[in-house]
């Protein structure tokens, strides 16, 4: 079980992502013939900078820590697995990343990284694990994907390369890094940055294994691990080989590998810390996914009756006087992002959790040249928008005016964050777009869970009359 990621957040952070850094690459490795050794070089597309990768690394590593039974920095488990960890990292190639490591109470043998340094392994794995050079190679592999970036390039190569747009982080003002942390108040991380391809899992074992020989252990113990983890097998295998596929080769291609490197000892297979964290472990009994998931479910729950009763506007507006734009909102909701970035104004209880399931994200872009006309590029917008979010579809868009200028509103439908009884609530979205003199275009999105729209819907209006471009 891992935590939520609202899709319609990715996509504002794709959204804000695409103009700013067109050009970051992910990274790749070639072992050179002469030492054997695995150079981390550039290669392969990805829209995020390494900068922005920590900040949505952290954001999520927040949103996880929120949802999953993590057991406490003080635990002697922790303790053991952050300094086998800082181990690991302190050999690993690329640039320096804020490692962090932390234990999921949990049963399934699994283990994640999410982009820019934050590593979850579950206690399972560490119960299952013959030796410490078993749990050092899962380790070491997940350090291995986020220094190749691994994660950041699934979602470009997924998502990115189907943007039509252009957006121009420009318009509204530079400081992407600081902007997504704090549109990151609603990110969470999602099986979209923790399904690998082959290719990359071929890369994580390679490098992998090198990160384990630089740290002095035995770096056959990885895929003796894996191997293991193959042969229990099961309906599904663990989850962690579900994460994490064979390559096909996994054993070959990593004897293969590590077979040209310098010679030496083979090194650390265990030790006595692990041999006292195992028998520590063995006496936990982590939670089952399934149990993981109905916390998760009670979570969203709370969330869904706090956002309940706080998300009524209060009748008072107050004025947002952005650098792009002017709007006056109520008074009891909340501004997140400033003079200068794309802004959500929502009631706090409506973004707490993984999703913006109220509330209103303005933003802007430009419009790809020749999709430059106000409908085309509310079109494409639209588009952009209901592929980033499974169920979402665009019902229709009419002409309107919007501070004197002429305008698109587009209503969207689709499944909001929220449940109510364990049903998934209908939302209804409306994306408004307005042109400026420039050619760029504003855009304002409105999200009402049906059942909120009677009252959401007058302030929306207020907030819309109150629009004013500068
Ligand atoms: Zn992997």
């Amino acid at each position: 079980m891992k935590p939520n990621l609202s899709r319609r957040f990715l996509a504002y952070l794709l959204i804000a992502a695409i103009g700013v850094f067109p050009g970051c690459t992910s990274r790749r490795i070639n072992q050179n013939p002469q030492t054997g050794r695995f150079d981390v070089s550039q290669g392969g597309y990805n829209v995020f900078s390494p900068e922005q990768e920590v900040q949505i690394g952290k954001q999520a590593a927040q949103e996880a820590m929120q949802q999953l039974p993590v057991l406490p920095e003080n635990s002697p488990i922790t303790d053991y697995v952050q300094q086998l960890g800082q181990r690991l990292a302190s050999v690993s190639p690329g640039p320096d990343y804020p490692y962090q490591f932390h234990v999921v109470n949990q049963k399934e043998i699994n283990a994640f990284a999410l982009p820019g340094g934050p590593i979850f392994v579950n206690l399972g794995t560490i119960q299952s694990a013959d030796d410490e050079g078993e749990l050092a190679g899962v380790m070491a592999h997940e350090i291995a994907h986020i220094v190749l970036r691994h994660a950041t390039s699934n979602i470009s190569k997924q998502q990115a390369a189907q943007v039509p747009l252009a957006i121009l982080g420009g318009l509204l003002g530079q400081g992407t890094g600081a902007q997504l942390a704090r549109l990151g108040i609603s990110l969470g991380a999602n099986s979209i940055f923790l399904k690998y391809s082959r290719d990359a899992e071929r890369e994580a074992d390679l490098l992998g294994a090198q990160i384990m020989y630089d740290a002095g252990f035995n770096p056959y113990s990885m895929v003796e691990f894996f191997d293991e983890l193959e042969q229990q097998g099961g309906p599904g295998g663990p989850q962690f080989l579900s994460d994490h596929p064979n390559p096909g080769n996994r054993e070959r291609d990593v004897a293969e590998a590590v077979a040209k490197f310098p010679k030496k000892n083979f090194g650390r297979k265990d030790s006595p810390q692990f041999e006292r964290i195992k028998q520590l472990a063995a006496k936990m009994k982590p939670l089952t996914a399934e149990q993981v998931a109905q916390r998760q479910r009670e979570q969203q729950a709370r969330m869904a009756r706090a956002a309940q009763e706080q998300i009524q506007p209060s009748g008072q507006f107050q004025p947002l006087n952005h650098n792009a734009f002017a709007i006056a909102y109520p008074s009891n909701w909340q501004v997140f992002g400033d003079a200068n970035s794309t802004v959500t104004i929502a009631p706090p209880a409506g973004v707490s959790q993984s999703a913006i399931a109220y509330g209103v994200v303005i933003s802007g872009f430009r419009p790809q040249p020749g999709r430059d006309s106000l409908e085309i590029a509310t079109q494409d917008l639209a588009t952009t928008i209901a592929r980033a979010n499974p169920g979402m579809s665009v019902q229709g868009a009419q002409r309107t005016t919007v501070s004197g200028l002429p305008a698109m509103s587009v209503v969207m439908t689709g499944p909001s964050p929220l449940t109510a009884g364990g049903q998934t609530v209908a939302e209804r979205d409306t994306l408004v777009t307005v042109q400026r003199q420039d050619g760029s275009v504003l855009f304002l999105i409105f999200i009402a869970p049906e059942p909120d729209m009677d009252v959401l819907s007058q302030t929306y209006s207020a907030m819309l009359r109150s629009f004013q471009i500068k």
